[in-house]
């Protein structure tokens, strides 16, 4: 069978689910691969490169289409694209089925298998194959170098002959995967750092990586907001008050603040409110990772940067892991691969699309001409 990535067309979107290393990979199961041309360009891997490890190019995303049996791309598909996918054809890619239904349907109607990559269940056979977890830790990373970006000072505190620096201070709210790859690039750049979320069990993960953990004045039994699967759950309005309260006293002193806190299923919850933005000190930056789902700074601008009156910086972009393209495809393309191998048992080259396999079960949203989704819970941890 072979795998085809086309170029993605949605703008701005630089990276793309095949490399020429993952290509590779893909043949040793018995696919053959093939590339639209320009596929990889804007993560810098180009045509030549691609044809060295053995793929096809397709001139054009129509023809591409047409070639594959598989189609993994990054984006779920656009109209176009949704029309061009067939009975009989199994596309991967990010395809955020509740929000996705009808399109679902239409594919599941003419018999399109697909396979979301962010339905994969996060269990702990299937973390090499969890683009979530890969894109989240780009993301927190780049959101760390994006505040530095536009931050006039250094990170870390420095004697220098020209005078002493002090090193900034940084709180990171929400410690999940993004938040945890932000602490860790903050306190390697030497920033004193500081973390807060509601789930007390990351306390210890947060003082490993050389962070302090911030605790709220409240009753410690009160204080755990964990919901299922290592999830958070809504806060109770006590609790989110003292939290509230905590930022409040916190927001004067901090150089920089990069919130990335989410609850499954819903809005992001408020929790750098505006008074706190007009109490920081003029060139202090903030980052708000949950820009895509409402912010979780009141004056944040979802894909834009604003500087506020007092000379706060405040970004919300929504593209970080397109940010760093390169990398970010060689883990999607490798998310991808594995996903592969699971779905290739006997290595011929030919799908096994096992319903019984926890994780396949879990990521397939459509199959046979049926809506998969949403899943039965999975049956392993
Ligand atoms: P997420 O992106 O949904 O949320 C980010 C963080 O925001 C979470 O840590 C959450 O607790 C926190 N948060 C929510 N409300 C908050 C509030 N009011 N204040 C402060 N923080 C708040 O989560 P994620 O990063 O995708 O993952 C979270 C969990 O999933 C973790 O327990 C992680 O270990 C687990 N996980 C497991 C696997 C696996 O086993 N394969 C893979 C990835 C993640």
């Amino acid at each position: 069978m072979k795998i085809g990535t086309p170029k993605e067309v949605m703008e701005g979107e630089a990276r793309v689910a095949m490399t020429p290393d993952s290509a590779l990979q893909l043949q040793k199961l018995g696919y053959d691969c093939a590339i639209e041309a320009g596929a990889g360009k804007a993560a810098g891997f180009s045509d030549a490169a691609y044809k060295e490890a053995g793929v096809e190019v397709i001139k054009s995303a129509a023809a591409l289409y047409k070639a594959a049996d598989i189609v993994a791309k990054v984006r779920p598909p656009n109209d176009t694209e949704a029309k061009r996918l067939r009975k009989d054809q199994l596309l991967i890619s990010f395809f955020w089925p509740a929000q996705n239904e009808e399109q679902m349907q239409q594919l599941a109607e003419k018999g399109t298998s697909v396979i979301a990559m962010d339905m994969v269940p996060r269990i702990s056979r299937a973390q090499k194959m969890d683009a979530l977890s890969s894109m989240a830790n780009i993301a927190g990373y780049r959101a760390v170098i994006e505040a530095g970006n536009n931050f006039g000072r250094f990170f870390t505190g420095q004697v220098t002959a020209a005078g002493k620096v002090p090193p900034a201070k940084v709180l990171i709210v929400g410690a999940g995967v993004a938040g945890l790859a932000a602490i860790g690039t903050s306190t390697s750049l030497g920033a004193i750092t500081y973390a807060f979320d509601v789930r007390p069990e990351v306390a210890e993960q947060v003082e490993s990586m050389g962070a302090e953990f911030v605790y709220l004045d409240f009753e410690e039994e009160q204080q755990d907001g964990s919901g299922t699967g290592g999830y958070a759950a809504p806060s109770s309005p006590e609790f989110r008050e003292a939290q509230l309260a905590k930022f409040r006293e916190l927001a004067p002193e901090m150089d920089i603040v990069i919130t990335t806190a989410l609850i499954p299923n819903r809005e992001a919850p408020e929790l750098w409110t505006e008074d706190m933005v007009k109490s920081m000190k003029p060139g202090s930056v903030i980052v708000d990772l949950a820009a895509e789902k409402g912010g979780n700074c009141k004056l944040t601008v979802k894909d834009d940067k604003i500087v506020t009156d007092n000379g706060v910086t405040i970004i919300g972009y929504t593209d970080f892991p397109s940010r760093m393209a390169t990398q970010s495809s060689s883990l999607y393309a490798t998310n991808i691969r594995h996903m592969m191998t699971d779905l290739t048992p006997e290595k011929d080259g030919q799908v096994n699309h096992d319903m019984e396999d926890d994780v396949i079960r879990g990521a397939t949203v459509a199959h046979a001409g049926e809506v998969t989704f949403p899943p039965p819970p999975p049956k392993v941890a």
